[in-house]
C-alpha cells in the first residue's frame, strides 16, 4: 500500500461515516456508513472502489465497535493502520479558536470539548471517532477539520449579532457559519476550472443539501455566510426553517406555549421544505409533485428559490467583481429546475442562464451554465472527504 492512504471519519450521534483517500487521486478507495448506532438495528454499509456494495447488521455497535469491524475490512483488503498516513475529522464547532485544521493532540481535544459548548449536540460526538482511534491506534496522526474555520474571516459587522455585546463577549453569540469545507473545496474547484489563483477569485456558493448555505467568497476568503451561531439560521432547509422574525418564536412560546424542546424540534425537523410543503424534505420528490400540480410543493420549491437569490443578491454587494455563482449539494449539483428559478430571478444582476448547459448540469461546460458574456453560473460538485483528507496529509507532513 502506498503511504499516503488517510481514513476520513465523519462521526454522528448515531452514525459513522467513513472513508480512505489518497489525497492525490479523486476517487476514494473506500466509502461507507454505519447507522442508527446503540439499536438494535445498526447496521454498516461499504463499498471498495470496484466491487460490490456490502451490508451487514452490527446490533447494538457503538462508534468504538464500528471502528473495530472497520479495521476488520480493512486488514481484508491488506489496509492496516501502519498503512494510513493519517485519520481525518470533520468537527463541527471549532468556535474562535480553530482558523484552521489542526493535529489533534490533548490540547486540541480539550479545545473541542470547549467549544462543545457552542455545539452540544455535535462537538461530544464527533469526539467519539476522535477518542476511539486515539486509544486503538495511539501512534496515528489525527487532524480536526472544522465546518466554522473557513468563516473565521468575516468581517466584524458580518458576524455580529444586534443583541447587547456582552452576549458575544461573555457567551461568544455570534455568527459562525457552517458547511466551510463545502464552500472552501467548490471555490477551490471553481477555481481551478477558470484558470485562476483562488486569492484572485470572487465567488458566492451555495451549498445546498439537506442543510444549506450560502457563502460569499471575496479573495479566496470567506467574507459573508448565511448560517450563524447554529445551523439553524439563513436559507430554508429540507426540515429547519432558516430566517425567522425572531418575535415569531417569542409569540410560539408566550402564546401557544412550546417548551424549548417542542421549539427546538419544530424549528429543526418539522420546518422548510418539509413544513411547507407538508410531504416532503426531499427536493427530487418535491420537483416530482410539483409537475404534477401539487401546489404546497410548488409554494415551498418557490419559497426556496427566492430566499436562495435574495441572500445571493445581497452577496453581491460583498463580491462584487464577482467571477462565479457557485451551485453545490445534493440540489444544487442535481435540480436543475432549482437552478434555473434563482437564476430568474438574478436576471438583473447580469445573470443569463444557458438552459441546455443547465439541464446537462454543467457536465460539458466545465461547470459553466450560463451563456457567454454573461455572469458566470457554475455547478461544482462538493466533496468534503477529499478536502479533508486533503487537510489531514498537508498537516500532518508539515508536523514532520
Ligand atoms: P446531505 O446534506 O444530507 O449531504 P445531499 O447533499 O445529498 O444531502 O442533498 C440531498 C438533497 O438533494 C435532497 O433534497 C435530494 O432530493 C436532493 N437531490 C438529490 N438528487 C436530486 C435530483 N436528481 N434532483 C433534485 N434533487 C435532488
Amino acid at each position: 500500500m502506498t503511504g499516503k492512504l488517510i481514513l476520513v471519519l465523519n462521526s454522528g450521534s448515531s452514525s459513522l461515516k467513513f472513508a480512505i483517500i489518497d489525497p492525490e487521486q479523486d476517487a476514494p478507495l473506500l466509502t461507507g456508513i454505519a447507522e442508527r448506532l446503540g439499536s438494535a438495528e445498526a447496521n454498516f454499509r461499504m463499498r471498495w472502489r470496484h466491487e460490490e456494495d456490502k451490508r451487514q447488521p452490527c446490533p447494538n455497535a457503538d462508534h468504538g465497535r464500528v471502528i473495530d469491524q472497520l479495521f476488520q475490512h480493512m486488514h481484508e483488503h491488506g489496509i492496516d493502520a501502519k498503512d494510513l498516513t493519517g485519520v481525518g475529522h470533520r468537527v463541527v464547532h471549532g468556535g474562535e479558536t480553530f482558523r484552521d485544521s489542526a493535529i489533534i493532540d490533548e490540547q486540541v481535544i480539550a479545545q473541542i470539548e470547549q467549544c462543545a459548548k457552542l455545539a452540544p449536540l455535535h462537538n461530544p460526538v464527533n469526539l467519539l471517532g476522535i477518542k476511539a482511534i486515539a486509544q486503538k491506534f495511539p501512534n496515528l496522526n489525527q487532524v480536526a477539520v472544522f465546518d466554522t474555520s473557513f468563516h473565521q474571516t468575516l468581517p466584524e459587522y458580518a458576524y455580529t449579532y444586534a443583541l447587547p455585546y456582552e452576549l458575544y463577549r461573555e457567551h461568544g453569540l455570534r455568527r459562525y457559519g457552517f458547511h466551510g469545507s463545502s464552500h472552501r473545496f467548490v471555490a477551490g474547484r471553481a477555481a481551478d476550472l477558470l484558470g485562476k489563483s483562488l486569492n484572485d477569485c470572487n465567488f458566492i456558493s451555495a451549498h445546498l443539501g439537506n442543510g444549506c448555505s450560502a457563502a460569499a467568497i471575496k479573495g479566496g476568503v470567506s467574507v459573508d455566510t448565511s448560517m450563524g451561531l447554529t445551523p439553524l439560521e439563513g436559507l430554508v432547509m429540507g426540515s429547519r426553517c432558516g430566517d425567522l422574525d425572531p418575535g415569531l418564536v417569542l409569540h410560539l412560546t408566550q402564546t401557544l406555549n412550546y417548551t424549548p424542546d417542542q421549539l427546538s424540534h419544530l424549528l429543526n425537523k418539522e420546518s422548510g421544505l418539509l413544513g411547507v410543503s407538508e410531504v416532503s424534505n426531499d427536493m427530487r420528490e418535491l420537483l416530482r409533485l410539483s409537475d404534477e400540480g401539487h401546489q404546497q410543493a410548488t409554494l415551498a420549491i418557490d419559497i426556496f428559490c427566492y430566499r436562495l437569490a435574495k441572500t445571493i443578491a445581497g452577496y453581491y454587494l460583498a463580491t462584487a467583481p464577482l467571477d462565479a455563482i457557485i451551485f453545490t449539494g445534493g440540489i444544487g449539483e442535481n435540480a436543475a429546475p432549482v437552478r434555473a428559478k434563482v437564476c430568474a430571478w438574478l436576471k438583473p444582476l447580469g445573470v443569463d442562464m444557458d438552459d441546455e448547459a443547465n439541464h446537462r448540469h454543467g457536465e460539458e461546460s466545465q461547470g459553466r451554465i450560463s451563456k457567454d458574456d454573461t455572469l458566470n453560473i457554475m455547478v461544482v460538485p462538493t466533496n468534503e472527504e477529499l478536502l479533508i483528507a486533503r487537510d489531514t496529509l498537508a498537516l500532518i507532513r508539515r508536523n514532520k
